[in-house]
């Protein structure tokens, strides 16, 4: 079997980045809004920054109160949002309750919308658009399946999952490259079975070690987005690594797969957000950031 590594992925994004960030004297800029203190959300912060700056893209942290109250929290996101000088935003969810979540979410402006959260973005996503912004962790698995030469087109793919972070944008990107997709969820009939049929199983469902022999056949390509933690207390995917791993033809690890292509993709939608706001290669500079 071979393992789908992540890091390579990741770096060869990074690179691309920052060759085409080489000598331009404007960054891209992302603004990362975060509401209270919450563990998940600090450290995908710490990785969103580290990884940002890494590849030369400013970053503008914004934090609050986890009790701002709606009207405090509207002003606060509409002035991140009319900010010329930033070009993508990334906000943490959930939001506290007092904060009405959908109406920020779609109050972000489409080409700020970098984690392709909106209905806008969503709506272009579905409707084919190949420039809408993808939620990062869906388009982290279409990056791996580039990568290692995985060819989409008249395969079958089984998509266990189907929230609007993973699952169902995740679809639509392997619809849109021909694959014949099938969504799973907790209501599927058969779920072994159907799984059993995919030449690419991509599976987003949240449970630990979830998804065993019974679901595979040796040309399955296993590709796990879930971020759990064991009995143990090891961070492990929905996948139980140790029983398939004889039995299929190709698998991402966690960790070590999905979860360290994400930031990545974050920044270059950051880049490609900024290239598209600031009307690039008509002012100098290698792709117009050297000046807005
Ligand atoms: P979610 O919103 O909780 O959705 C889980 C989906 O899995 C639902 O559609 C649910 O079905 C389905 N499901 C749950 N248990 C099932 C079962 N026993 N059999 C079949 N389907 C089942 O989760 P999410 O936000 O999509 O995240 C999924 C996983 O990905 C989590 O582990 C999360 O931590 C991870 N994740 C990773 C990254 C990354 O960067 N790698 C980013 C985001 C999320 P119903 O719709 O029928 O309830």
């Amino acid at each position: 079997m071979q393992i789908l590594k992540g890091a390579p992925v990741a770096a060869a994004i990074r690179d691309e980045i920052k060759k085409e960030l080489e000598g331009c004297e404007t960054k891209p800029c992302l603004a990362i809004v975060r509401v209270g203190e919450k563990q998940e959300d600090l450290s995908y912060e710490r990785s969103a920054l580290k990884r940002m700056s890494g590849v030369g893209i400013e970053t503008k942290l914004f934090v609050f109160p986890a009790d701002i109250s709606m009207d405090d929290f509207s002003a606060e996101f509409a002035a991140i949002n009319d900010d010329p000088t930033i070009d993508g935003i990334l906000l943490f969810r959930p939001l506290p309750a007092q904060l009405n979540e959908s109406q920020i979410v779609e109050s972000i402006a489409p080409e700020k919308d970098v984690d392709g959260i909106s209905s806008a973005a969503l709506g272009k996503l579905f409707s084919g658009d190949k420039h809408a912004f993808a939620p990062c962790t869906a388009q982290a698995v279409m990056e791996i399946i580039h990568f290692y030469g995985i060819e989409p087109q008249g395969k079958r793919a089984v998509v266990l999952g189907r929230s609007l972070v993973v699952g169902k944008p995740l679809s639509m990107l392997l619809l849109n490259e021909n694959a014949t997709v099938t969504i799973c969820h907790s209501r599927t009939a058969s779920l072994p079975e159907v799984c059993r049929e995919a030449d690419i199983l991509v599976t987003a469902i949240g449970k630990a070690k979830w998804v065993d022999e019974r679901f595979v056949s040796e040309k399955t390509i296993v590709i796990d987005v879930g971020i759990n933690v064991d009995e143990n207390g090891m961070l492990c995917g929905d996948v139980n690594f140790g029983q398939i791993e004889d039995k299929v033809f190709m698998a991402t690890p966690v960790p070590g797969g999905v979860g360290a292509v994400t930031t990545a993709v974050l920044a270059k939608h950051v880049l490609e957000a900024a290239k598209g706001r600031r009307a690039l290669n008509s002012k100098g500079g290698k792709n117009g950031l050297s000046a807005d």
